[in-house]
Parts: structure tokens; C-alpha cells; sequence
């Protein structure tokens, strides 16, 4: 089973803006190396630019620290752009559009680059239309999961677990017509987390704690067998160690025990979006 290893470099970052708050000096690019030192396969980052970033850091900040440990490992970079209304997500299309826009206007790393994961999963018509004219592959899809409150705003209800080129009408859905740029979705599997009433659709995410993590891939597993490929996605923070609470345990140990039960499971070959769309 072909499969991604994707992580989106925001630690600490995501949803929480003013970040200032969080101390610029926290950040660092070494969660990210701890774990392509001892992983030796290809590994995708998702590399924050949006207006926030350029504020604080300038342009190509993100993008600069993962380039620079690429001698480490095959590691491949998108943009993951984060737009906010103040604290809230952004519910207008336009309007989040418009300020993808002028973070692409502004950025040599998001011009250049040719894949991309929206931050928080949002998306739209017109912003695949906006994706489709600019870049080749998109992995803002969270297959069958669907949320709308004030700190998420995506919908891909309809959208499975393949690989698809996305209707012109309708970005969930493969269609007659369909936009000239591949949507490679983030794979998804129901987790039972110990404060649930019932299962749900989560991301396959190995810093969950082995045990959970372990019985949902079990339990999903001819379902899980049927799809293209596996897109794992994880967040940089959670690859060290020291958080903690009754679903995700962080750190390299917990994540590393569930790659060894995934590949077991599946036969993982470790890969690359890009060549993923090469070979579709
Ligand atoms: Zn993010």
C-alpha cells in the first residue's frame, strides 16, 4: 500500500492566533528532524505562509527551515496557508479567497510550489478553481467528515478516501468535468476515543495512542485496504514528547510503535504526493 507521511509544520500555531502570545522563540524546525533522522523515507511538509507569517517572520520563513534539512531525508514541501477572522474561521468563500490570493501574490515559496493543504481543511468551488489554476495537487480533503463551527468550516461529506480529479461543479466530488488538479485526500477511519458516545471520523493520525490507534486501524481495515493510498497527517508539535491526554499521546515512540503496526497491516511504501500524481 502506497503510503504518505504528511506533517503540517504550524506547531503551536494553528488556530490560535495572536501566536505572538506563544513566543516566537518556542519555534523551531527540530520535532520535524528528530523525526526524519530516524524515519529515512520520503516525508511531505506542510509549510505554513500566510499573511500572519509574513507579518512576523517575512516571506519563505516556513518553507526556509524545512529546505534546510532536506540534506536529512527525501522531504517534500507544500504550502499551508492558515486565514483566520480574528479567532474565528473564515465562513465566506470570498472572502477566504481573496486572502489566499494576496498570500500568493506575495510569496516566491507559494508561487513555486505545487502542492497544497489549506489550513483547518477549508475549501470550496471557487477555491479549487483558484488551486486548480495555480498548483497540482491539493490534500485539503478530510474524506467524509464534515464540520461547521466557529473554529472549523469544511465540508467533504461526499467526498471518499480516493484520489480524484474534482468537478468543476461540485470540489467534493469527481465530475465529467473536473478541475485540472488532483485532490489527494487526507485519509480518515472512525476512532473511538474513551470520552465518545459513539465512534468518530478522525484523520489517520499515529500520535494517537497506540492502543486506540491500533484497534481503529484494525477494525477499519478492509475499508482502509480498498483506498489508493494512505495519506497520514500529523501536526510537528505532536511528535515531541510530553503532552498528553485520554486520545493522543505525543512523541516519537507512541508514533514510531503505530507506523510498525500500519505497515504491518498494510505493507507500507512509503511515498510522495508528487509521486502519487506522476503515477495516477
Ligand atoms: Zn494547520
Amino acid at each position: 500500500m502506497k503510503t504518505i507521511i504528511s506533517v503540517d509544520f504550524d506547531a503551536r500555531f494553528q488556530n490560535r492566533p495572536p501566536w505572538s502570545s506563544f513566543g516566537k522563540s518556542q519555534f523551531d524546525v527540530s520535532p520535524i528532524v528528530n523525526f526524519v533522522e530516524r524515519f529515512q523515507q520520503p516525508v511531505t511538509v506542510f509549510a505554513r505562509e500566510d499573511i500572519e507569517t509574513i507579518r512576523d517572520f517575512g516571506t519563505n520563513h516556513f518553507y526556509d527551515l524545512v529546505n534546510s534539512i532536506r540534506s536529512l531525508a527525501p522531504i517534500e514541501i507544500g504550502w499551508h496557508p492558515h486565514v483566520f477572522d480574528g479567532q474565528n474561521a473564515i465562513k465566506e468563500e470570498d472572502v477566504l479567497l481573496s486572502e489566499l490570493i494576496k498570500i500568493y501574490n506575495q510569496s516566491q515559496f507559494v508561487q513555486q510550489c505545487k502542492l497544497v493543504r489549506i489550513g483547518a481543511c477549508q475549501s470550496g468551488n471557487l477555491i479549487m478553481r483558484f488551486l486548480a489554476d495555480n498548483f497540482d495537487i491539493d490534500s485539503s480533503a478530510m474524506s467524509r467528515c464534515t464540520r461547521k463551527d466557529s473554529l472549523r468550516w469544511y465540508d467533504w461529506s461526499e467526498t471518499q478516501g480516493n484520489i480524484y480529479y474534482p468537478s468543476v461543479f461540485d470540489y467534493k466530488i469527481l465530475g465529467d468535468v473536473s478541475h485540472d488538479i488532483l485532490e489527494i485526500p487526507i485519509t480518515t477511519l472512525d476512532v473511538f476515543a474513551p470520552y465518545d458516545e459513539f465512534p468518530k471520523r478522525r484523520i489517520l493520525n499515529p500520535s494517537i495512542r497506540a492502543s486506540i490507534f491500533q484497534k481503529s486501524v484494525a477494525d477499519s481495515k478492509e475499508s482502509l485496504s480498498s483506498l489508493d493510498c494512505l495519506v497520514v497527517a500529523c501536526h510537528a508539535e505532536e511528535l515531541e514528547p510530553g503532552y498528553f491526554n485520554d486520545l493522543y499521546f505525543y512523541g516519537l515512540d507512541n508514533f514510531f510503535d503505530n507506523l510498525i503496526f500500519l505497515e504491518a497491516t498494510f505493507d507500507c511504501k512509503y511515498t510522495s504526493f508528487h509521486n502519487m500524481h506522476n503515477s495516477f
